[in-house]
C-alpha cells in the first residue's frame, strides 16, 4: 500500500498481520485469517475474560522499548486471569500505530509471543488499525477456570488473612524517576525499571492458590486502593501491618516517605493480593515455596469499613497515600 505522501512502499496491514502476528495455533483451535477466532472450553469449566488498553503517554511512556511492551500488554491482561485463579487459553490483540516501523513491531511482536508461549496462550486473532495520534494497544485474554474455584473479591471473610505477592514500590519509583516527579539516580532505575515494563504476571500462584483463598485482585492500580475494592465488594474493612509489607530491596535506605507511598498507593505492580483463613496459612506457605513466588502475610480482613494502616509501633498512620484514579488525575505520563 502507498500512503498518500510518501514515497516509500510500506507493508499493508494485511502484510503486517501475515508477517508479524500469525504464528500458528494449536491444531483444535481457528486462529488469525478467520473472521472469527474459534476454541474450545473444557466441560465444565467457566470461560474468564478480561481485556486492557494501553494507551501511548497514558500506560506507557513514548519510547518504551517494544520488546518490553509486547510483553507488557500481554502481562497485565494474564495477570487479572491470574486474579479469579483462570488458566489462560487464548488472546486477542488489537494494534493501533501512527505509523509502520517494522523493527518496532518485530520486537513487539517477539515480546509478546514469548510471554504467550510461556503461558500456552495463542494469539488468535485481533485487528490492526492506524492511529492519528499515538500507539493503542488493546489485548483480550480468554481463561478457564472451575466455577466454584474463582476467587471473587466480594468473597473476603472477617477475620481472613490478607497476603500480597512478591514484593511492592519497585514499579511506582521507575515510573516516577521516568517521568520526572523523582530525581532520577541511575543505579536505583537500573535496579527498578523492570518492574514497571517487565512486571510478571503470577499466573500459577493464583491457579494454585484458588482452592485455598476466598477473595483476590491483581494490584495495578495500588495496594490500598485495589484491597479497597475487596473490602468494598464484601462489605467488611481491614488492618494492614505497614512493617509486614513485602519492600522491594532496591528502595531499603530510600526516602521513608517516598518508599510509603510506592508501596501502599503505586500502581503498576501486577502482585496479587488475597484473603483466605488462617487455618491456609501452612498450605498459602506451601505454595509459595513450589511456586517460587513470595507470599507475605500483611494483615487481616475486620468488620466494618475502610483500611487502617499501623506503622511497626501500632500506631495508626494518618494521612495514608491513596492509589492512582485515572480520571481523578491530571498530566499524561503517569501510569
Ligand atoms: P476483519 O475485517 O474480519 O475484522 P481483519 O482484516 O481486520 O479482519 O483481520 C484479518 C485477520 O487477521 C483476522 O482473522 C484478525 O483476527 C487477524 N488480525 C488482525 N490484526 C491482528 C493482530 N494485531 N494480531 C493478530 N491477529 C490479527
Ligand atoms: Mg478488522
Amino acid at each position: 500500500m502507498i500512503v498518500p505522501g510518501a514515497t516509500t512502499l510500506v507493508p499493508s496491514e494485511f502484510e503486517l498481520i501475515t508477517r508479524f502476528f500469525s504464528r500458528p495455533v494449536p491444531g483444535d483451535m481457528v486462529g488469525a485469517g478467520d473472521d472469527c477466532a474459534l476454541f474450545t472450553v473444557k466441560p465444565g469449566m467457566q470461560l474468564a475474560t478480561s481485556t486492557d488498553l494501553l494507551l501511548e503517554g497514558r500506560h506507557f511512556f513514548s519510547g518504551t522499548d517494544p520488546l518490553r511492551l509486547g510483553h507488557k500488554s500481554l502481562a497485565v491482561n494474564l495477570s487479572d486471569l491470574a486474579a479469579v485463579g483462570a488458566k489462560p487459553i487464548a488472546c486477542l490483540l488489537g494494534l493501533g500505530l501512527p505509523s509502520i516501523d517494522e523493527h518496532w513491531v518485530s520486537q513487539f511482536a517477539e515480546g509478546f509471543y514469548a510471554l504467550a508461549d510461556e503461558h500456552g496462550c495463542a494469539l488468535v486473532g485481533g485487528d490492526t488499525t492506524r492511529s492519528e495520534q499515538g500507539i493503542t494497544l488493546s489485548v483480550t485474554v480468554f481463561g478457564e477456570v472451575l466455577p466454584e474455584l474463582a476467587m471473587r473479591r466480594s468473597a473476603a471473610m472477617c477475620g481472613d488473612d490478607i497476603w500480597v505477592s512478591g514484593t511492592l514500590g519497585a514499579a511506582d519509583i521507575a515510573c516516577r524517576m521516568l517521568a520526572g516527579e523523582l530525581p532520577a539516580e541511575a543505579k536505583l532505575l537500573a535496579q527498578t525499571r523492570l518492574a514497571l515494563e517487565r512486571p510478571t504476571p503470577r499466573v500459577a500462584l493464583g491457579r494454585r492458590v484458588a482452592a485455598h483463598a476466598h477473595a483476590a485482585i491483581d494490584v495495578s492500580d495500588g495496594l490500598l486502593q485495589d484491597l479497597g475494592h475487596i473490602l468494598q465488594a464484601s462489605s467488611l474493612a481491614a488492618e494492614i501491618d505497614e512493617a509486614a509489607l513485602p519492600v522491594h530491596e532496591a528502595l531499603r535506605g530510600y526516602d521513608p516517605l517516598q518508599v510509603r507511598r510506592a508501596i501502599l498507593a503505586g500502581g503498576d505492580v501486577y502482585e496479587l493480593c488475597l484473603t483466605a483463613a488462617p487455618a491456609q496459612r501452612d498450605s498459602l506457605e506451601r505454595i509459595a515455596i513450589e511456586t517460587a513466588v513470595p507470599l507475605t502475610r500483611i494483615g487481616r480482613i475486620t468488620a466494618g469499613s475502610g483500611v487502617i494502616v499501623r506503622d511497626a509501633s501500632g500506631r495508626i498512620v494518618s494521612d495514608i497515600p491513596r492509589g492512582f484514579d485515572h480520571f481523578r488525575s491530571s498530566g499524561d505520563a503517569r501510569l
